[in-house]
């Protein structure tokens, strides 16, 4: 499904990815765990085809995301860092303003939203929205055309246990329909309950890529 070879990233002289090796098998959710500052969001902004990397291959799904835009974003949905949502506008208002970009129907927008548990907040104005009920509702962006591979930068990040575990709940929904997951964070215990591997990211390095147990075991 996904495959990075030798990426090398860099933000004018600051090396944010260093020769990073990475294998993600169809209906495999990887977790990318690491600090502050590790490369997380660059690895999930080179997959989303957001940026070319500077040296080495990335290939998702057969293709390449930076070349090929097209061939990928019909099958990947993305949850930014941030949410990607306009705050002005309804629920209900963004995902009809995404759909319609995606050349999606009405259902589509009904079945995400029933997909995430988000349906009851429809007419709410998304900047008067609790964080947790914001991310349901950038989730219910991210899978609107119900993508095959799924993208999400640090979900829970800033939420209460209640909120986490609700938003987890849904993720292990995809995970049972047999979607790909590649999702960044900086909790251990968030990796540990979702990922069936985690790649743990230090200055740009992999420096570990196992079954969270395995990990676990060597420290
Ligand atoms: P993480 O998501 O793990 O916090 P990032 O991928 O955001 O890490 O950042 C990796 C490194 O690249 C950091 O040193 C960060 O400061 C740097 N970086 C990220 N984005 C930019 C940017 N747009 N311009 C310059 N440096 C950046
Ligand atoms: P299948 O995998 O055979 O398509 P599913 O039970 O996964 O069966 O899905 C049935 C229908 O419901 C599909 O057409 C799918 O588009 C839609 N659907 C279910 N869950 C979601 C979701 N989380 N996001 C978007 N669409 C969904």
């Amino acid at each position: 499904m996904i495959s990075l070879t030798q990426v090398t990233m860099r933000y004018g002289g600051t090396v944010a990815l260093d020769g990073v090796d990475l294998q993600v098998a169809a209906g495999e959710t990887l977790g990318l765990l690491g600090p502050n500052g590790a490369g997380k969001t660059t690895a999930l902004r080179l997959l989303a085809g957001m940026a070319p990397p500077f040296r080495g291959r990335v290939s998702v799904m057969g293709v390449d995301p930076w070349s090929e835009p097209d061939r990928v974003r019909t099958r990947m949905g993305v949850l930014p860092e941030g949410t990607g949502l306009f705050d002005r506008l309804t629920v209900g208002e963004n995902l009809a303003l995404f759909a319609g970009l995606y050349g999606l129907g009405r259902e589509s927008v009904q079945r995400a939203l029933d997909a995430t548990g988000a349906a009851h907040l429809t007419g709410r104005r998304v900047g008067s929205l609790s964080k947790g009920e914001r991310q349901r509702v950038a989730l219910a962006r991210a899978v609107l055309h119900d993508p095959e591979l799924l993208i999400l930068d640090e979900p829970t990040s800033g939420l209460d246990p209640a909120a986490a575990a609700s938003l987890h709940q849904i993720i292990r929904d995809m995970q049972a329909r047999g979607r790909t997951v590649v999702l960044a964070s900086h909790d251990m215990a968030e990796v540990e309950a979702l990922c069936d591997r985690v790649a743990i990211l230090d200055r740009g390095r992999l420096v570990a890529c196992d079954a969270p147990a395995a990990l676990k075991a060597r420290h």
